[in-house]
């Protein structure tokens, strides 16, 4: 038995610092409910935060922005990738979601469609300010301009961009991306584009930089406390794994335990096994993906320390820790419990755990 528990109390409490702070520079918050609502479950989680105060959600695909919908979800929701697929735009304007526009085309084939349909698009406009991936480039916005000039049914109600590594230590390239934005944002009203609201904040940016704030910030990993900046406002990590011990057993002394023959018993040892694995996202790290030599030397590092760490890995029960011995299987791992009489099989044990690695397959549960 395996149960991804959310503590409702502790998820309410993050939701609250969140918005205290964004309440400070006057910032709409945008809950950002992709990757499966961060593994929480999308539906559950998206009615959790707009029963606590979220008034606006944003997804990155098609189906996620219909399941919402499916689920009697009225709220405003951003889909936050544009499409040149006019399949996915029909689907996308049938539901009501706010589009976001990011190439001369996609700007086209929404307008062809919305005016096909009788209908006003509500869309924002994406800059790419150096990510590469979605957005008309900052610095030739000119085809943004006479892509426009040729709509008739779509309404602008927004322009955001998107930071490539505002955790960074380096402020630098968080700078350089925000400077161009702001350049963009002014180039566009200057040629009689209104932009909406405009934001470019992740949860790293909403946390470092409130004044790159501006009129909304786009709040994902953040909501579970699992972030990679400091935590400066007392953020609660979401997420425990509820399971039970499954096995018990006595090994001899110099007996091998997991692959890699990785560790040997240096005493008769008393092991219980627990049947969560890595597949079930147990210790599996959040690092932001970067390909520097520079970045992979710094990750390379941190997977040798945690090499160690791995094998220092205490599995709490009952308040007190167990060592763990071995590798980490794909569903399995064993821990030294010699001495201990009173754990028994079927005892629970709940593990932290980052909710957006947990299988699908796993049931969630607010409590
Ligand atoms: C995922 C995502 C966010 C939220 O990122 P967090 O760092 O989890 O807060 C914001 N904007 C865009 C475009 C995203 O894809």
């Amino acid at each position: 038995m395996k149960v991804l528990q959310i503590n409702k109390e502790d998820l309410k409490h993050n939701i609250d610092v969140i918005k205290e702070k964004a309440k400070r520079t006057e910032t709409k918050i945008i809950a950002v409910v992709k990757g499966n609502g961060y593994g929480l479950g999308i539906v559950e989680y998206s009615k959790f935060l707009i029963d606590n105060g979220i008034e606006m959600l944003a997804v990155s695909t098609v189906e996620d922005a219909v399941k919402l919908r499916e689920a009697g979800i009225k709220a405003d929701i951003l889909m936050m990738s544009s499409t040149c697929i006019e399949e996915d735009v029909k689907v996308l304007i049938e539901n009501n979601i706010i589009i976001t526009l990011g190439s001369e085309l996609a700007v086209k084939i929404a307008d062809d469609i919305a005016r096909k349909f009788s209908v006003n698009i509500r869309a924002h406009l994406k800059i790419d300010t150096g990510f590469g991936r979605y957005g008309f480039l900052y610095n030739s916005l000119e085809k943004l301009i006479d892509a426009l000039k040729e709509t008739t049914n779509i309404k602008i109600e927004g322009t955001f961009s998107h930071f490539s590594q505002a955790y960074a230590k380096n402020e630098k390239w968080t700078k350089i991306q925000f400077d161009r934005f702001i350049a963009a944002v002014s180039y566009l009203e200057n040629n009689k584009i209104n932009p909406g609201i405009v934001h470019i904040c992740n949860s790293s940016a909403f946390l470092r930089y409130p004044n790159m704030h501006l009129n909304a910030v786009r709040i994902g990993s953040a909501f579970l406390g699992r972030i990679i900046v400091q935590n400066n406002i007392g953020l609660k990590k979401i997420g425990i794994l509820k399971t039970q011990i499954s096995e018990l057993k006595l090994l001899p002394k110099g007996y091998n335990i997991g692959y890699s023959n990785a560790f040997k018993t240096k005493r008769t040892t008393k092991v219980a096994i627990v049947p969560v694995g890595y597949y079930d996202g147990y210790n599996v790290r959040n690092y932001p993906d970067s390909y520097r030599t520079i970045d992979k030397i710094r990750y390379l590092y941190n997977a040798i320390k945690d090499l160690f760490k791995d094998k220092k890995l205490k599995i709490k029960i009952d308040n007190k820790k167990y060592r763990l011995l071995g590798k980490i299987g794909m569903y399995h791992m064993v821990i030294d419990i010699t001495g201990n009489d009173k754990i028994k099989q079927g005892d629970e044990i709940y593990l932290d755990i980052n909710p957006l690695y947990v299988d699908s397959s796993i049931r969630r549960e607010f409590v």
